[in-house]
């Protein structure tokens, strides 16, 4: 069994792209068959290689391995002129030098008598040798199949064009090239947006009048943007890699995109293993699919909780190169990351947690300081009793901060909020003897004297 991916590279890798190579991916994994790759280049002026490289990025940082290919369709022009030339030959295509002003004028005019706007077949038994290359839908009959998402489906002959299979240049269109394609690469089930639903019939009628099997057919539904139109650049990152840039995990992003239009029962969270065993066509929506980001900050943040610290480590090291934290000098990464876990909904955010333990500052959040750094003596005690610290562990450290309120008789807030502040110098933190701890025994004592010295030059 195979499926395909079958992506055009005129930009990067979009959340419905991956959500379509997902799902293709998953049936064919399911069915311990192969994915196939294909590049469909042939829109030479809008095709880039750096849109190439983006889908490939996308897909391997979404870790959706291809077993065949990537193909690319500029790769394989011969293979389609010998199709087109067969199907000339064989008196199922035929060449129309209709101008485009003919063409407009037809146009206009059908549309004036409120009828779907169709080529006329007037080129086609003129026997002409140039031009465009016109397949010839049949006339009579109609076409049907049996869409794995949406049903059964059919539309009668006459509503269908005579398709242009070659371009004036000879070079080959979507509809030929996808047929010819899919054939060739044995393709069992298309999996694709159901923008190309209408493409659809077309392209049975050229699998027929090629004598060729037909695949499977399963159109995916639309994503909306939560104000109910396409979702597009306007909701906000829409690329792939640009989910990687905010701080998600490859799995959070592959669970959240599973559930956009596919669901299993009411479960929400889904490892990647499952969704193989679980994935069923059967069972993706015919409806259009809503994206949510608060759901997909939710799923990232169950993620973040439940990973492996060195599997949290092996995603972070691109946000700690991009936020240039060096974390060569400082406590184990591991231990700040086990730390962070709770508290992180994203890798961003984690990234930014970090810097107090692997970054000094020269200042304090000006608002919280002028609030909290108030009381120098309740610091000074601090200081004095955590530098005879010689075991400098969180247990210890909380010994010490309980010591400092009960010989002062204060509350802990009165000295554990000013000590979160000099500790992160902005007070996001969390539980400030594990803080402290990580931070090092030199840095909170040198931050603790920060605070100090900011009371004494605002007493000046
Ligand atoms: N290249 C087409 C696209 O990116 C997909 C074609 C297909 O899946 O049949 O929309």
């Amino acid at each position: 069994m195979k499926s395909r991916f079958a992506p055009s590279p005129t930009g990067y890798l979009h959340i419905g792209g991956a959500r379509t190579a997902l799902f293709a991916w998953a049936w064919a994994r399911k069915q311990q068959g192969q994915f196939v790759l294909r590049i469909e280049d042939t829109d030479r002026e809008r095709s880039t290689q750096a849109s190439v490289d983006a889908i490939l990025d996308g897909m391997n940082w979404l870790g959706l391995a291809h077993d065949e290919g990537p193909f690319y369709q500029t790769d394989r022009f011969d293979r389609y002129k010998e199709i087109i030339q067969q199907l000339l030959n064989e008196d199922k295509a035929y060449y129309c030098e209709c101008s485009k002003e003919r063409l407009q004028i037809l146009r206009d005019e059908l549309t004036e008598k409120g009828e779907k706007a169709k080529y006329d077949g007037c080129c086609r038994d003129k026997n002409l040798s140039s031009g465009v290359v016109r397949f010839k839908n049949p006339l009579e009959g109609v076409v049907a199949f049996n869409d794995a998402v949406k049903g059964k489906i059919s539309i009668a002959n006459k509503e269908l064009d005579d398709l242009i299979i070659a371009r004036t240049d000879g070079t080959p269109t979507y509809n030929l090239t996808v047929v010819v394609d899919d054939y060739d690469m044995e393709i069992d089930t298309v999996i694709r947006g159901d923008d190309h639903i209408n493409n659809t019939p077309r392209q049975i009628n050229l699998y027929q009048a090629l004598n060729w099997r037909l695949p499977e057919f399963a159109h995916l539904p639309m994503i909306l943007g939560s104000d109910g139109a396409r979702l597009s650049k306007r909701h906000g990152a829409v690329s792939v890699m640009a989910y990687r840039d905010e701080g998600f995990l490859p799995e959070a992003l592959l669970n959240y995109l599973v559930r956009l239009g596919w669901s299993h029962g009411d479960q929400e969270i889904f490892t990647l293993a499952e969704i193989v065993e679980l994935f069923e066509l059967k069972n993706i929506n015919k409806a259009p699919a809503s994206f949510n980001q608060e759901k997909l900050i939710w799923l990232n943040q169950e993620y973040i909780k439940s990973a492996d610290v060195e599997h949290l480590i092996k995603n972070l090291a691109w946000h700690l190169d991009h936020q240039q934290i060096d974390t060569s000098t400082g406590p184990a990464l591991e231990l700040v990351v086990e730390h962070l876990q709770e508290r992180s909904k994203t890798l961003v955010e984690m990234a930014e947690g970090m810097k107090m333990f692997y970054q000094d500052f020269d200042e304090f959040n000006e608002k919280l300081a002028k609030k909290q750094f108030k009381d120098s003596q309740s610091i000074q005690l601090l200081m004095t009793k955590l530098n005879s610290l010689d075991d400098w562990v969180a247990s210890n450290i909380k010994d010490q901060i309980k010591q400092v309120c009960e010989e002062l008789d204060i509350g802990f807030g009165k000295i554990g909020q000013p000590f979160r502040l000099a500790l992160s110098g902005n007070g996001n933190a969390g539980n400030i003897d594990i803080v402290a701890q990580l931070v090092g025994k030199d840095r909170t004592l040198a931050r603790l004297q920060m605070a100090l010295d900011y009371i004494s030059q605002r007493s000046d």
